[in-house]
């Protein structure tokens, strides 16, 4: 009998693509084979900004199969890309499981696909190979998706996903989050009616992969959400993979990161950076983007930002006139950071963050306090858990021009370095989180359990 080998489909964005591959990695680590797929073009972003091919690295190997549009289409149009991945996915990833089969003496014993990508494991139980889902989001977002049938039977939606309550917030318990029906997941993602019905559909079509697949998993932890926990007993807390692992160098990122900030933060003192990122997809107008710039000087604290080269519609982000100057060294910009280490450093005092369910539990795996700044998907969910549930941070709030100014931005600032309750509270969850990762703990029970099915 060959080695297990497992075949891994994440969904193509980088929120997914990250832990999919700290998974993947761990994996291999303890010897299992893995071919991980990401698309033609995201796997193209990975080369890159890796430097160098990673395909002959013993167990571990990138492949890719296309995603259907071509060269120049826009991949962030998300009703597009996710009716396209339906159409070509499928074919395209048996073809490429019988490719590896007929090639390989270690056939493909599993394939370990996202939630979101459920076409892969209907593939996979084609063909006849044990699968498992992973979940990289919280878990109270997927069991929300889950009771899509119950809120349309309770009334909170229609048959299209349609909110029924337009102004009450949904709760399901006082100690899960609260959400607004106008930031339900498939509706705060794109404005146009036909791409939420499409976000609709296609997440409300994936709770099958739940029905179906032989192992579920979380990139979460009880400690985190105990109620998500208890609410579906049968998907198991792996997380935060983060957390987990500490991988080094390929981490599945779309840019190349700039290591000239951690010198940088190796210069300030401890407990004193404000770390503003917001993810792989935000993207602001050019007057919020002038007010934060505006904002971040008013602090006179030390920051570091990170400023994609598409973070502005139009991706020609211009700074305020001489706030470069002005800042100077006091204030670092880069086009990606290696955020892991970056929340990890001991000079970083707060995140300024959009709330991507990453970047909340690389902030809570280190201790660090928030201040939230959320756009879309779940980034508003998972604000509600840091700030009204496990009240590690704070909430911006919109001025009268719609926008969050500059005073807003300084005065939190102010208010959260200067909270020693906060700051406690982050310590301890960082250290309950720690232990669920840790031996003995439940992360690391189940992801130990998993590794051992794989095996058998
Ligand atoms: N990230 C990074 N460098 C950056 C900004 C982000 O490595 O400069 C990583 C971050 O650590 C996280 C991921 O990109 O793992 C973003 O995922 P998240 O779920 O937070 O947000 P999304 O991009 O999906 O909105």
């Amino acid at each position: 009998m060959g080695k297990p080998h497992v075949l891994v489909v994440p969904y193509p964005a980088q929120g997914h693509v990250i832990p999919f591959m700290e998974l993947s990695r761990h994996l291999a680590k303890q010897g299992i084979k893995i071919s991980f797929v990401n698309t033609e073009f995201n796997h193209k972003r990975v080369i890159h900004a890796f430097g160098k091919s990673v395909d002959d690295s013993g167990l571990f190997r990138l492949v890719s199969v296309p995603d259907g549009l071509e060269d120049g289409e826009d991949r962030n149009q998300i009703g597009k890309l996710i009716e396209s991945l339906c159409q070509v996915m499928p074919r395209q990833l048996k073809d490429l499981i019988q490719k590896v089969n007929a090639s390989d003496d270690d056939k493909i014993s599993c394939v370990l696909a996202d939630i979101s990508m459920g076409l892969a494991l209907d593939v996979a139980a084609e063909l006849g190979i044990p699968t498992a889902a992973l979940w990289p989001a919280s878990m109270f977002q997927l069991v929300f998706i889950l009771r899509i049938p119950e809120h349309i039977d309770e009334g909170l939606i229609d048959e299209n996903g349609t909110p029924l309550m337009k102004d009450k917030m949904f709760q399901l318990s006082p100690t899960t989050p609260a959400i607004h029906p106008t930031n339900f997941l498939w509706l705060n993602i794109d404005a146009f009616p036909s791409t939420q019905k499409i976000l609709f559909d296609f997440l409300r079509g994936n709770n099958r992969a739940v029905e179906t697949a032989d192992w579920l998993l979380c990139n979460s932890c009880l400690e985190l959400e105990p109620e998500g926990f208890n609410l579906v007993p049968k998907i198991l807390p792996i997380g935060p993979l983060s957390a987990a692992n500490r991988l080094g160098n390929l981490s599945g990122n779309f840019w190349p990161e700039d290591p000239t900030c951690m010198q940088w933060l190796d210069q300030q003192p401890p407990g004193s950076v404000i770390y503003v990122a917001f993810g792989s997809f935000t993207v602001f107008d050019q007057i919020q983007f002038k007010e934060l710039a505006l904002g971040l000087e008013l602090t006179n604290r030390p920051f570091l930002w990170v400023v994609r080269e598409d973070i502005t519609k139009g991706k020609h982000h211009v700074y305020p006139q001489g706030f470069v100057e002005r800042v100077g060294n006091r204030g670092k910009m880069v086009s990606w950071a290696p955020q892991g280490a970056v929340l990890e450093h001991s000079s970083i005092a707060c995140f300024i963050s959009h709330c991507g369910w990453n970047s909340t539990l690389e902030g809570v795996s280190n201790g660090v306090p928030f201040l939230c700044w959320p756009y879309f998907a779940d980034q508003f969910l998972n604000e509600s858990y840091i700030c009204d549930i496990w009240k590690v941070g704070l909430k911006f709030e919109r001025g009268e021009r719609g926008i969050i100014e500059k005073e807003e931005i300084k005065s939190k600032v102010e208010q959260l370095v200067g909270d020693d309750n906060i700051r406690t509270r982050a310590v301890e969850l960082k250290q309950k989180v720690t232990k669920s990762v840790g031996e003995g703990g439940i992360s690391d029970k189940v992801l130990k359990d998993f590794v051992e099915w794989l095996k058998s």
